[in-house]
C-alpha cells in the first residue's frame, strides 16, 4: 500500500501548518510513479460508497462556500 497523505488544520501553527502540510504533498505527487496506482482502487472506493458519498451525487458543492462537500458535508460550514 502507498502513502496516503492526511491532514488537519492546527490552529496553534497556523499557516505555517498549510504551508508544511503542502510541501509534504507536492512531494508525495513529484515521487510518484505508474506504478503506485492502483487500478483497482476506484472500484474499491465505489463499492464501499454509501448513497449520500459525493462520490456517488455527482460532486456537489457547498451553496455557501463553493467547495466540494465531504461525505461529513461542508469543511467551513462545520467548523
Ligand atoms: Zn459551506
Amino acid at each position: 500500500m502507498g502513502n496516503i497523505f492526511c491532514f488537519r488544520y492546527d490552529p496553534e501553527h497556523g499557516p505555517e501548518s498549510v504551508k508544511d502540510a503542502l510541501n509534504v504533498f507536492e512531494k508525495l505527487v513529484q515521487r510518484m510513479e505508474k506504478s503506485d496506482i492502483r487500478e483497482e482502487a476506484l472500484a474499491e472506493r465505489l463499492r464501499g460508497a454509501e448513497e449520500n458519498d459525493p462520490v456517488r451525487c455527482g460532486f456537489p458543492k457547498c451553496e455557501v462556500h463553493d467547495i466540494y462537500l465531504s461525505v461529513f458535508g461542508c469543511q467551513v460550514c462545520t467548523d
